[in-house]
């Protein structure tokens, strides 16, 4: 899934910005910017912020889940009193410079089990007070530890112990590991992931065969574009006692300060348990696309339904009749949901209300979408190349998007009319579409309660082709 979160929308931005934002220029990465250091120590319980703020400029700073009363020795960096106004710290007179000292809490409840001993999941913006963020601009972070600490964090990394902190959606809540634990860095295909692997109380976990399971994964979603599509992901895995049949019991996507996946999962489960399972594929899918708005979460979940499914039938965990069936079958169970209201009222109902609706009407969207490319063009494009420029153009995106931004985008990339009249279509209907001439042309017979695939349809060669193994 995709944890939701409410920050306000910024604008996206031209590709010749985008350049020169790149490159340094106008967001003075070279020259001033704001640098923090942060002590931590070994009790793992409180960090020492100082942050040195460029001549001139004085945003308050602010900690979107911070209390100024956790705060102590809160001060300019040669003594100043410093002023703090309904919840923010006022840089004014701290002659460019100040310092507090924060305590860590560790997170707690159904999301944040209990970790072993020796490491604490904290939520950065509980303690790190920051400026808002202009388009383009880094903070600079600078991390000193005990070298026996390893660090687990969203931001950019620039070096051992260096980061940049960019604006992000600010998705669901941004999270840091402390402590002693497993943090490997898994190169996969453009990028890499940086995995913290965290074992529980009693809850011990196969670091490598976390990482197998991650490389397969990754593999998968590289493969869509050509290359996973964030250069340098922070990923957490976190052990816990799953009952249900999935060793995967529970994921979900972040992207506040850096984009993130987090995964909890039952170590002791076989790792043929892990590959079978599409948990991961579909986790890593959700960033193939930027963060759409909350109340378009269709779109997020369709697309990442859509490509657990696509991928694991290319991989050879499903067989291609396997993975129509499930498609089929969860657009089936999305169709029967008693008055299905249109799509962009979907956040109005309750959530497990519509849940049917929310992961399949979006990947309904990606199959047609898909479809048309391929049989437009012969299969010269396809949905996999056109999400494959999205990502050379666009991602990882600092911003919130739009269905109709995304949409519109998709099409330019693909120099084609496919994705904003199929969602107009889709806006003009409640629930789920029409698809019984699709699966007509695509030599689908469902009718019968099996999935059967047919050899005459219009678009049997299409249908072969989405599956298609890789490397055949
Ligand atoms: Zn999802």
């Amino acid at each position: 899934m995709e944890r939701q979160g409410n920050r306000p929308e910024r604008r996206a931005r031209t590709p010749v910005l985008r350049l020169l934002l790149a490159a340094g220029f106008l967001t003075g990465t070279a020259g001033a910017q704001y640098r923090y250091s942060l002590t931590l120590h070994e009790d793992l319980r409180s960090v020492e912020v100082e942050i040195r703020h460029p001549a001139g400029d004085e945003r308050p700073l602010a900690a979107e889940g911070g209390r100024l009363s956790d705060l102590t020795g809160l001060t300019g960096c040669r003594g100043e009193p410093i002023a703090t106004d309904g919840g923010r710290i006022l840089p004014t007179g701290a002659g460019g410079c100040l310092r507090y000292r924060a305590s860590l809490r560790a997170q707690s409840g159904r999301r944040s089990p209990p970790v072993s001993d020796g490491v604490r999941v904290v939520t950065p913006g509980e303690w790190l007070w920051v400026p808002e963020l202009r388009p383009g601009e880094r903070l600079l972070i600078d991390v000193t530890a005990a070298d026996a600490l390893a660090l687990s964090v969203p931001w950019t990394p620039l070096g051992a112990r260096r980061f940049a902190l960019s604006p992000s959606p600010g998705s669901a809540t941004g999270t840091a590991v402390i402590g002693r634990f497993p943090h490997p860095t898994l190169r996969v295909p453009g990028g890499d992931l940086r995995v913290a692997v965290l074992e529980g109380p009693g809850l011990p976990v196969d670091e490598h065969k976390i990482l197998e399971w991650l490389r397969v994964a990754a593999a998968d979603v590289a493969s869509v574009g050509g290359r996973f599509p964030n250069p340098d992901l922070q990923v957490i895995v976190q052990a816990v006692r799953s009952r249900g049949r999935s060793p995967v019991p529970f994921g979900y996507v972040i992207r506040d300060g850096g984009e993130a996946v987090r995964f909890f999962v039952d170590g002791s489960r076989p790792v043929g348990d892990f590959h079978d399972d599409w948990t991961a594929t579909h986790e890593f899918a959700h960033l193939l696309l930027p963060y759409v708005r909350s109340r378009e979460k269709w779109v997020s979940e369709g697309f990442a339904s859509y490509y657990q499914n696509v991928l694991l039938a290319r991989r050879g965990a499903y067989t291609p009749t396997d993975a129509w069936g499930r498609l089929i079958r969860s657009f089936e169970r999305a169709d029967r949901i008693d008055e299905p209201p249109r799509l962009d009222r979907l956040h109005q109902r309750s959530f497990r209300d519509v849940r049917m609706l929310v992961y399949w009407a979006g990947a309904a969207m990606a199959l047609m979408a898909d479809v048309e490319l391929r049989s437009r063009t012969e299969g010269r494009q396809n949905l996999d190349t056109v999400l494959g420029a999205l990502g050379r153009c666009c991602l990882p995106s600092d911003h919130t998007w739009t269905a109709g931004t995304l949409f519109s985008r998709l099409d330019a990339l693909a120099d084609a009319d496919v994705f904003v009249p199929l969602f107009e279509t889709f806006m003009a209907e409640r629930g789920m579409p029409d698809l019984e001439a699709l699966y007509r042309d695509l030599g689908i017979d469902s009718s019968s309660g099996d999935v059967r695939l047919l050899p005459e349809g219009r678009l049997v060669p299409v249908r072969e082709a989405i599956m298609q193994r890789n490397g055949n």
